[in-house]
């Protein structure tokens, strides 16, 4: 398989803290996603891998950057197909943990519980790192990851991942965008909203979640937030921006009515 060289950017290197992110691995029918790897003094963690679609190509691109035995955690926002479907290849072919809410640790296994539990080196709950609601500091290397409540954004049990050597915030779906080249900048703020309004709309699940997030959000220095699909939003202004706008959108339950709610035939 050849490898477009574009394909990874490093979002930021201090020489011995990396993070780097894979924005077109996704081939075919799948919906565009970004997967993250985060190096610290060696150690690795890779963020949000996917499923199938990308485990081979993802495997190789992280070959770039550090090697498999290096990887401590593969980190899941949320247990959606194109988070964390991969699971049983990484508990099988690699010695990370998975990070993941309690909420969806015995939901988990299901992605393939014979082939874990036939070839997986130790034990389904020696390899599970189970986040309580409130989060969690995650040691890897020489610093420390944290995982930080965004529940039902979108997901019942949903996490970012919050690095403060980069000062990057992981958001998952948070922030998730449609754009035709995930890797480019984004320049105009106002143009970009329509690539992300009708996903946030539905998939978020109110306003008033939305407001918790963001009043968390704030007190956080951050550079860069990061989502799972789409652009990134680099630079306190630009992450501002998206402050300000998501904080006041109605979503989710909010937009739920008597429209959608009857009985079709
Ligand atoms: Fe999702």
């Amino acid at each position: 398989m050849s490898l477009d060289r574009t394909t990874s950017q490093v979002l930021f290197d201090n020489g011995t803290h990396k993070c780097i992110s894979f924005t077109s691995l996704v081939k075919g029918e799948g919906v565009q996603a970004n997967q993250f790897l985060i190096i610290d003094h060696e150690r690795a963690a890779v963020l949000d891998p996917g499923g199938d679609l990308t485990y081979i190509p993802l495997t190789m691109e992280l070959n770039r950057y550090t090697r498999l035995a290096n990887l401590d955690y593969v980190m899941a926002s949320h247990q959606d197909p194109d988070i964390i479907t991969s699971m049983p290849r990484w508990l099988v072919y690699t010695d990370a943990k998975v990070v993941a809410s309690k909420l969806w640790a015995r939901f988990l296994p299901h992605l393939n519980s014979a082939f874990m539990s036939d070839r997986m080196k130790g034990n389904w709950l020696d390899r599970l790192v189970e986040l309580p609601d409130q989060g969690q500091s995650i040691a890897l290397g020489h610093a420390a990851i944290l995982a930080i409540p965004a529940h039902f954004l979108h997901s019942v049990g949903n996490f970012q991942f919050y690095d403060p050597v980069s000062k990057i915030l992981f958001s998952g779906d948070m922030g998730a965008s449609m754009v035709e080249n995930a890797s480019q900048p984004l320049e105009d703020f106002e143009a970009h909203i329509p690539k992300m309004k009708a996903f946030h709309q539905r998939y978020m699940c109110a306003n008033k979640v939305i407001r918790l997030w963001v009043n968390m959000v704030r007190k956080m220095d951050i550079e860069m937030i990061v989502p799972q699909h789409g652009s990134a939003f680099i630079g306190k202004e630009k992450v501002k921006q998206f402050l300000d706008w998501i904080e006041t959108l109605q979503c989710g339950v909010d937009l739920m009515d008597e429209r959608i709610f009857h009985c079709p035939v």
